[in-house]
C-alpha cells in the first residue's frame, strides 16, 4: 500500500479524482472565476441518467462539454439546477439538471457516440474516478430536486456557495445530505450469512450481506445489531468496521462491517428477506454450482466477502 493512500480499500463510487475546491465555496470571488472560467465543463443528468460517450464495446466515459455543446440558453445557470463540483486538471466542473427540458440535449454531430444513459447497469464500463464524479453529481441534484422548499417556512430554497447551501428568504440554511445505511456480513465459525432482500429485482439469484438504514440516536455498530435481529433473528457481537462506499442511488453512504453471530437459529422477517443462508467459503467459491450468485464487484458487498473469504 502507498504511504500516502486514505485507507487499503478504495470502493466503487468513491476514489473521485477532482479537488472539491471546498474552500472556494464561500469565497464569492474564487466561485465567479470557477463560473466564468473559460473551460468550465459541465456534467449533464437529465431524470436521472447521465451523459456518456461510448468508447468500445466495453467502454464508457463520462461527457464534460460546454453549455454550447448541449444548446443550452444564455440564461440556463438562473433556470436550471446546477452544482459547482470542483476541479480537475483542466478547470472547474459543474453538474447540471436538465430534467425540465423535454428532450435530453444531444448535439447531432456526436451520432450515436453521446446518449443519456442509466448510470447502475453501466458503472461497471467506466473509470473509477469519473464513477465517483457521478455519485457527486447525482446526490447533489437529488438534494437540490427534494429540497425545493424550506422545510421550516415553505418558502423557496434559493442555492449559494456554488449550490452547496440552500438558503430561503427567512434565512433558514440546508446542507447536503447522505443517508447513512449499515451493510454487514455476519459470520459463525466457519460460516457467512447471505440473504436475498425483497427488494432485489425479479428472478435474481444474488445473495448478499444484509444492510439497513440507521436511525437516529444510535451508533453504526448498534445499527448492525438491531438490522440483523430484525431481518433474521440472530444476535451479534464483535462488530468490525470494514470500508465505506457512497452509493449514489439516489444518495446513501453505506457503512461495510463484519459481525460475529452468537449461533446460526435463523428467525426470517418475510417483510424483507425472500432467503437466508448460512454458507461456507468453499460454496461461495462454487456459488453457480450451488445456485447463486455473489454481488458484483462495484457493491461494497463484493469487497466484505471478499476479505472474509480471503482470511479462510
Ligand atoms: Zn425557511
Amino acid at each position: 500500500m502507498a504511504g500516502d493512500r486514505l485507507s487499503p480499500i478504495v470502493n466503487f463510487f468513491a476514489g473521485s479524482r477532482i479537488d472539491r475546491a471546498a474552500n472556494s465555496r464561500a469565497d464569492d470571488a474564487a466561485m465567479q472565476a470557477h463560473l466564468d472560467h473559460p473551460n468550465r465543463r459541465l456534467v449533464a443528468v437529465w431524470r436521472g441518467r447521465h451523459l456518456m460517450a461510448r468508447l468500445g464495446p466495453d467502454r464508457m466515459s463520462v461527457v464534460m462539454t460546454t453549455p454550447d455543446a448541449l444548446g443550452l440558453d444564455p440564461d440556463w445557470m438562473d433556470r436550471l439546477p446546477w452544482t459547482f463540483l470542483g476541479l480537475d486538471e483542466a478547470g472547474p466542473l459543474l453538474a447540471v439538471d436538465l430534467g425540465a427540458l423535454d428532450d435530453p440535449p444531444i448535439p447531432a454531430a456526436t451520432g450515436d457516440a453521446w446518449s443519456f444513459e442509466e448510470l447502475r447497469p453501466l458503472a461497471p464500463l467506466l473509470p473509477e474516478g469519473e464513477a465517483a464524479l457521478l455519485a457527486q453529481a447525482r446526490g447533489m441534484l437529488h438534494w437540490r430536486a427534494t429540497h425545493r422548499f424550506c422545510g421550516v417556512c415553505g418558502r423557496p430554497n434559493l442555492p449559494e456557495q456554488g449550490g452547496h447551501r440552500l438558503v430561503c428568504a427567512e434565512g433558514h440554511q440546508h446542507f447536503p445530505r447522505t443517508d447513512p445505511v449499515v451493510i454487514m456480513l455476519v459470520t459463525h465459525g466457519e460460516h457467512a450469512l447471505l440473504a436475498r432482500g425483497v427488494r432485489f429485482p425479479p428472478n435474481s439469484r444474488v445473495l448478499s450481506a444484509l444492510a439497513g438504514f440507521l436511525e437516529p440516536g444510535e451508533s453504526a455498530e448498534e445499527a448492525v445489531a438491531r438490522e440483523v435481529f430484525e431481518e433474521v433473528g440472530v444476535r451479534v457481537r464483535d462488530v468490525r468496521y470494514h470500508s465505506s462506499q457512497p452509493w449514489p442511488f439516489p444518495g446513501s453512504l453505506m457503512l461495510g462491517f463484519h459481525a460475529e453471530a452468537l449461533d446460526r437459529a435463523l428467525t426470517i422477517d418475510p417483510h424483507e428477506i425472500v432467503e437466508a443462508r448460512w454458507v461456507t467459503r468453499a460454496e461461495v467459491r462454487d456459488h453457480a454450482a450451488q445456485g447463486f450468485d455473489v454481488p458484483g464487484p462495484t457493491a461494497i458487498a463484493s469487497q466484505l466477502v471478499q476479505s472474509w473469504l480471503d482470511e479462510g
